[in-house]
């Protein structure tokens, strides 16, 4: 009985909030329905800390949503590159941007060795990106900051796994603009950190990643 009074409520704010976008455009719904015409891929965490739009100050429309545990992009998961390829092949969108957070339970679930289930072959992805980076990380004496090191070496991995697809390199290769981020957002403090590993072009990736597309 109490779960379906906490469901109403639900129900009761979709009705405020439909009120006051109606309050402020009359036609918001109406245009709304026509289509979407978002610039952004977010490929985010599942986390529910990290609502995407809001957090940018993005309406509906605006922004094309993936999340998952730890934000990853693993370069065989089909649901990803669905998305990938919808976004960029029929949105066209000008940005993908992959946004991992400190204090991420899958990044730590992954630096730790308890048993959790199914998700542990998801989290798998990240002790991959431990080891490749091993010696940088246990270097780094302190654990919070270890861990929140993990959380920037895991988004700028998924990165690169989002331009090694060969549809980032194909769009690149109609000479379609288009520009993969890598950024980190605190929890703690609201703020977005751009952690400066851009890449828009094939140059930009180790060789034995690049696909040559025929004429
Ligand atoms: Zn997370």
């Amino acid at each position: 009985m109490n779960s379906m009074k906490k469901l109403r409520i639900l129900f009761q704010n979709n009705q405020d909030w439909v009120a006051s976008k109606i309050g402020k455009n009359p036609k918001y719904f109406e245009h709304m329905a026509e289509a979407q015409d978002p610039s952004y891929l977010w490929v985010g965490c599942s986390d529910s800390r990290v609502p995407a739009n809001e957090i940018v100050g993005l309406e509906a429309g605006q922004l094309f949503v993936h999340r998952n545990v730890a934000n990853l992009f693993p370069h065989t998961d089909f649901n990803c590159l669905s998305v990938l390829e919808y976004a960029v092949d029929f949105l066209k969108v000008d940005h993908v941007i992959v946004c991992g957070h400190y204090g991420c339970g899958g990044v730590k679930a992954a630096m730790e060795d308890n048993q959790l289930g199914l998700v542990d072959n998801w989290l798998r992805n990240i002790r991959d990106v431990y080891t490749r980076f091993k010696d940088e990380l246990e270097q780094i004496s302190d654990q919070t900051a270890r861990y929140n090191r993990l959380v920037e070496l895991n988004v700028m991995q998924q990165v690169l796994n989002i331009c090694h697809t060969t549809i980032v390199q194909g769009a690149w290769a109609r000479k379609q603009p288009l520009w993969i981020h890598g950024w980190v957002y605190d929890i703690a403090t609201g703020s977005l950190k751009d952690l400066d590993c851009c890449i828009s072009s094939t140059d930009q990736l180790e060789d034995i990643y690049r696909i040559r597309f025929s004429k």
